[in-house]
């Protein structure tokens, strides 16, 4: 770090490009020049935003409303690697695809993992039957589903930007306290929708495991056909059991992920008798237009589709 600044400040200026081009370390900030972020997915990307602000530039790989499980990077990816001055990731095993593309590109930049210091939960690959040997267990990547998680993350994110433009790290720190903020009363918001639900009713089925922290954290359940991944599908077994456990238990309403293909959902709705209870974003946000473009909004968005189909005390 204290050759790279000694470089921004040096004379010579006008060999900057080049030299930043040949440097080693990965490519310096120039003090007029907004840094180049790189996130993984969208949720990420409004996160480092919203740390950024003005003075980043964020890029993302993947878009709203795609999966980050699967995900097969384009060829502009690498180039947004190789171009970029921090690379952020979640980490958790969500990024699978990741390693072969940062090799690839050649970045030098620096990757920060915003779920550092995380306590992750475990996540079943395979719901399965239910809790037979072979399962293969892994961390559960969907962290940024607590906020308490996500302060961590925007923690993370404010050190990573920080060292990679200290010039700029008091900006940072402003704009990550006042982010803070917005998350108190996101979380507030959050605990109060859930305690409006009758507790009986506290009970929904998604398509994959996405929302393991959410439960922890706010004591809505989900229930799932699919693991903590989207890599492999449902299997009949565990689609019968799933309508079953609806009937047994009168949950009232199946959501549609909008990383998801919805006809599975709709195929349980169906042969269950349990209503389609709207769209849900767990792991993407929705475009720019849409309802959930920031991860703020997409919290509340989700938390606002719960209580209309769970229904109120
Ligand atoms: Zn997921």
């Amino acid at each position: 770090m204290q050759s790279r600044r000694h470089m921004v400040g040096s004379a010579a200026a006008a060999c900057l490009g080049l030299l930043l081009a040949l440097a080693p370390f990965g490519n310096a900030v120039h003090a007029d020049e907004p840094v180049k972020a790189v996130a993984t997915f969208s949720i990420l990307g409004d996160l480092v935003k919203q740390v950024g602000g003005d003075r980043v530039e964020v890029s993302t790989l993947v878009g709203p409303d795609a999966d980050a499980h699967g995900y097969n990077p384009a060829p502009g990816d690498a180039r947004k690697l190789t171009a970029a001055h921090l690379v952020v990731v979640n980490g958790l095993g969500l990024e699978g695809w990741l390693d072969r593309l940062i090799k690839a590109s050649g970045t030098k930049a620096p990757v920060i993992v915003a779920t550092k210091g995380v306590n992750p939960i475990e996540g079943d690959d395979d719901h399965g039957g239910g809790g037979h040997a072979g399962h293969a267990h892994h961390d559960d990547p969907h962290a940024w589903q607590s906020i308490a998680n996500v302060r961590i993350y925007i923690a993370n994110i404010r050190d990573g930007l920080s060292k990679v433009d200290p010039g700029r790290a008091a900006d940072y720190a402003a704009n990550a306290k006042a982010y803070l903020a917005t998350l108190d009363g996101l979380e507030a918001d959050i605990r109060a929708a859930i305690a409006a639900i009758p507790p009986e009713h506290r009970k929904i089925i998604t398509t994959h495991d996405a929302f393991g922290y959410f439960t922890a954290a706010y004591g809505l359940d989900f229930i799932a056909p699919q693991g903590v991944s989207t890599d492999s599908e449902a299997s009949p077994k565990d689609v019968a059991r799933i309508i079953r456990q609806i009937r047994r238990d009168k949950i009232p309403a199946v959501f549609l992920e909008n990383v998801a293909d919805p006809r599975l959902m709709q195929q349980i709705s169906r042969e269950s008798g349990a209503t389609v209870g709207g769209k849900v974003y767990s792991d993407a946000l929705s475009g720019s237009d849409g309802p959930a473009a920031t991860y703020a909004a997409m919290m509340r968005s989700n938390i606002a589709a719960f209580s209309a189909a769970l229904g109120k005390k």
